[in-house]
């Protein structure tokens, strides 16, 4: 951040203020001590999801929604629950910080969610996103889901 007054680098934050989906900062430039104004945006990078293949895609808030959607169909899972479930997961993601994310993190953010909230939907939507490998792991969640549903 160059001081718009002599070019200097270095300046100390007098204030710091979120306004909308930025941060606006108030800044002194040590060199000539004059005052600016910065406005950083803080939300909305473009996030990067990595594909199984490796390949980027553009992360894409309706396609986690149209995936969770589909899970949930014909579940008693409220619309509420679905995009409450999608808006958290979007925000863990920006949170991360990061400029790329595994497919299979936001997978795994899915079904941690899912799982709480409907058995059947958790299932499903484990099914296609888990690797062939993790299919032992997942016939022995459901055993223990029948089971625990038979029992009351
Ligand atoms: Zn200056």
């Amino acid at each position: 951040m160059k001081c718009p007054y002599c070019g200097a680098t270095d300046a100390r934050v007098v204030d710091t203020r979120e306004v909308g989906d930025g941060i606006r900062r108030r800044r002194e430039c040590l060199a000539c001590s004059q005052r600016y104004t910065t406005y950083e945006q803080v939300a909305k990078v473009n996030l990067m999801v990595i594909k199984r293949d490796g390949r980027r895609e553009l992360f894409d808030r309706n396609k986690l929604l149209d995936g969770v959607w589909k899970a949930c169909a014909k579940r008693p899972v409220a619309s509420e629950d679905v995009e409450r479930m999608v808006g958290e997961i979007e925000s863990s993601l920006y949170g991360l910080g990061q400029s790329e994310v595994p497919s299979r993190t936001i997978g795994e953010m899915v079904m941690e969610r899912l799982r709480k909230v409907d058995g059947v939907a958790y299932v499903r939507f484990a099914s296609v996103y888990r690797s062939f490998a993790d299919l032992e792991t997942l016939k022995h969640e459901v055993d223990q889901m029948l089971e625990r549903g038979s029992g009351g």
